[in-house]
């Protein structure tokens, strides 16, 4: 017969399965947030760049639109006046027919106008520069000069994010290359052979852009724990129904439904495993079959129903005088086995007698209103009389339960041999 393995109950292995679930789920989510956050940042560093690059484009664009069509006229106001180096050309200033006076402005200085614009209505800024700027605002600071330097190696563009304690931006710098144009204005030396002569500034302001990556990132991390606490609660919920569930699987089947003593599976498993126990540390070990007296008679008599009731009865007090140590189960039909482990025949006959006198001395309700007494039969094996084997222990106690059963019943027998 395999033995089932009851000593460890299953409920732990659910409890580990649930702890390992937990782990891998709390794991997982970590690394997805991790994973997505990090993914965001760089989404995001990417767009700022975009922006960056959109904003320096539009300003090539233009340059190149006012430089293309010959400069650009317009009327002389306080903060337009006819610029010095443009001197040398003829109509620099013209008077239309009407009076309107105008005066050339070209493409660095339109763009510079526009540009002095957008930076009042935004953080960020574009700015034109070059090596040797004839208006002051075009002197490279110390990051555009060295991207300039840079640049005249050939690189399309120069970029870099800028953290500091007073600066958080994202600056990009395109090349401005000498075009024949640039010479009416700029004394380029004669043996100046340089290509780019200046650049496209473009400075981000992070912060705005900054801010919001924080918003969603605590957004983020505001679901994941949502998410988190739901499967956390699902796992403890699987384990409180899974816990309970195993509990009463267990329970069922180890137990006798009627009398919810241990069953044959459950009592004999206990029987092999106190018999190893004994026999491994030489301890004294007995057990009893006990039998109900003329139990047919009851459920002939008084039916099927109060023959379970009388069966419930006696199982209660079998569970009422044995130790903790020791345990009793139901054998089959109406035959019970007690074990009693540590304990010699001669105290073993002891609890025997108590149980037969309690039996003895229990009414048992059969219908309403009668009762009536039970007795029953026990025979007693010890395992010095078995020589530490399984069978015949039970071989003998049911020798000596017959033998009581001959001799008159409602009595003890002991096995000889
Ligand atoms: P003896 O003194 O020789 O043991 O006589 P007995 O009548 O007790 O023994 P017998 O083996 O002739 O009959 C046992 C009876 O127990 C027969 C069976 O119907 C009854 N029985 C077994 N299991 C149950 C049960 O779960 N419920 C009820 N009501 N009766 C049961
Ligand atoms: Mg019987
Ligand atoms: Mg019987």
């Amino acid at each position: 017969m395999r033995i089932p393995i009851y000593e460890q109950s299953k409920t732990k292995s659910l409890h580990f399965i649930v702890v390992i679930g937990f782990v891998t789920w709390t794991g997982i989510l970590t690394a997805l947030y991790f994973w997505f956050i990090d993914a965001e940042l760089e989404h995001h560093d990417k767009l700022i760049a975009l922006k960056a690059e959109a904003l320096g484009q539009q300003t090539q664009i233009l340059r190149r639109w006012i430089g293309g069509h010959g400069d650009v006229y317009v009327e002389i106001a306080a903060d337009i006046q006819p610029q010095t180096q443009l001197a040398h050309i003829k109509e620099r200033e013209i008077e239309t027919h009407s009076g309107r006076k105008l005066n050339i402005l070209h493409s660095p200085t339109v763009l510079r106008k526009i540009l002095k614009e957008f930076g009042t209505t935004s953080n960020d800024q574009i700015r034109l520069i070059a090596y040797n700027p004839i208006n002051p605002s075009g002197k490279p600071d110390t990051w555009e000069k060295e991207s300039l330097d840079h640049l005249q190696s050939g690189s399309k563009k120069v970029q870099a994010d800028i953290k500091t304690d007073t600066e958080n931006v994202f600056r990009l710098m395109y090349p401005i290359k000498r075009q024949k144009k640039c010479d009416r204005c700029h004394d380029y030396a004669a043996d100046d052979t340089s290509e780019v002569v200046g650049g496209l500034s473009i400075i981000i302001d992070r912060a705005p852009h900054d801010a919001q990556y924080q918003a969603l990132k605590r957004r983020t991390r505001l679901t994941y724990f949502w998410i988190w606490l739901a499967g956390t609660l699902g796992l403890l919920l699987f384990d409180l129904t899974g816990t309970r569930l195993l509990r009463k699987i267990e329970y069922t089947s180890t137990h006798d439904p009627l009398t919810q003593l241990n069953n044959r599976g459950r009592i004999e498993w206990e029987f092999h495993r106190e018999i190893e126990r004994a026999n491994r540390y030489n301890a004294p070990f007995s057990i009893f079959l006990l039998d109900i007296d003329h139990f047919k008679e009851v459920n002939d008599t008084y039916g099927h129903s109060a023959g379970d009731d009388a069966l419930k009865a006696i199982a209660q007090t079998l569970k009422d005088a044995i130790r903790k140590t020791d345990s009793a189960g139901r054998y089959g039909g109406e035959e019970f086995i007690i074990l009693v482990p540590n304990t010699d025949e001669e105290n073993s006959i002891i609890l025997a007698e108590r149980i037969l006198h309690t039996i003895q001395k229990t009414p048992v309700t059969v219908s309403a209103g009668k009762t009536i007494f039970l007795t029953a039969s026990i025979g007693v094996s010890s395992l010095a009389t078995a020589e530490g084997d399984a069978k015949r222990l039970v071989n003998n106690a049911d020798k000596a339960l017959y033998k009581s059963k001959n001799t008159g019943r409602n009595r003890i027998c002991i096995a000889n041999t």
